[in-house]
């Protein structure tokens, strides 16, 4: 495969304030330049509403790309999700990211749904193939989960149920994603894994970012970004050079394809890709 034709796919979140769509639209025109195969929107994280991901999930589609909406279970009933689902066959969309999501903490689960496999097997069941399925895969295993094998399981179970392939957490340790790439490849899964990238753009979003969702920062990189303080510049080269190099690696590993967490800024992932040659 060419270079050109390697597929690279491009998350946002839904923007809150009115300067924030207009921001958002700008950093999708620059990012269309890598031809994404899909862009999708997150659902629920950070506080952010349905209605906003679904508004920016129509702006995307609008703009004649291909759009994935995050859609997530935790808390929901049945019947509430039926009718998100049938507002998003009706707008268009084709693709979902398919999770269980996570409530404030103080929240019970409440709700009809367990984990996202309950959410994939009501998709299938209540609307056939209408949707390519993506789930959520961590290389570097759940901070929930019981036991790094017993996470790999739920993942298995969760493709079993009918996605269609997945995306993982960050991470910065290509040998995580490869392990786990072939441990699920040894039960039976055949779904593509995706390596989710975050570029390194500022140091303390992402120590913030990490520390809530398990992604593991490696001490080299996090002493020298501490080491850098409030030189942004030098944090970015460095950034750019350790994540390209990631890159590399998963694509010389044979990763199918990377998904890049653009936290709805352009220039980090345009730089990764440039050095990739995308
Ligand atoms: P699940 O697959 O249900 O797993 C959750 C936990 O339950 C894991 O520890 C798993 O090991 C365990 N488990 C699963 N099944 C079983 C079982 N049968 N028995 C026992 N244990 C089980 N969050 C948002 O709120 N909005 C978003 O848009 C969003 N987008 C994301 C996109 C990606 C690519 C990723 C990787 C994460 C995203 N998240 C998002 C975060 C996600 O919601 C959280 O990580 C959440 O805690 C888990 O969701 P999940 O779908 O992976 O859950």
């Amino acid at each position: 495969m060419s270079d050109q034709q390697f597929p690279v796919s491009v998350e946002f979140f839904p923007p809150k304030t009115p300067e924030g769509v207009t921001k958002l639209h700008t950093v999708r025109q620059q990012l269309y330049a890598l031809k994404p195969e899909f862009c999708s929107v997150t659902y629920g994280a950070g506080g952010s509403t349905q209605e906003g991901t679904f508004a920016t999930v129509r702006d995307i589609l609008a703009e004649g790309v291909d759009a994935a909406s995050h859609i997530s279970c935790i808390g929901a009933t049945k019947a509430t999700m039926r009718a998100n689902l049938a507002t998003l066959k009706s707008m268009g969309v084709k693709r979902l990211v398919t999770l269980r999501g996570d409530l404030p903490s103080g929240y019970g689960l409440g709700g009809e749904f367990q984990y996202a496999s309950d959410l994939v097997a009501f998709i299938r069941a209540e609307t056939g193939d209408d949707f390519h399925i993506e789930v959520a895969a961590y290389p570097e295993t759940h901070p929930q989960a019981k036991s790094p094998a017993a996470d790999l399981q739920a993942f298995a179970a969760k493709v079993g149920a009918g996605a269609d392939s997945a995306i993982t957490q960050y991470f910065y340790n290509a040998d995580a994603y490869f392990r786990f790439v072939e441990e699920a490849d040894a039960l039976g899964v055949r779904a593509p894994i995706v390596p989710g990238i975050m570029p390194i753009a500022s140091s303390t979003q992402l120590m913030r970012f990490s520390d809530a969702c398990g992604a593991e920062i490696p001490r080299w990189i996090r002493l020298r970004l501490q080491s850098y303080g409030d030189d942004t510049a030098s944090i970015r080269a460095f950034g750019l050079d350790v994540v390209s190099s990631l890159c590399e690696q998963l694509r010389a590993g044979g990763a199918p394809a990377l998904h890049f967490y653009t936290m709805n800024q352009s220039a980090a992932t345009l730089a990764i890709c440039e050095r990739l040659g995308l």
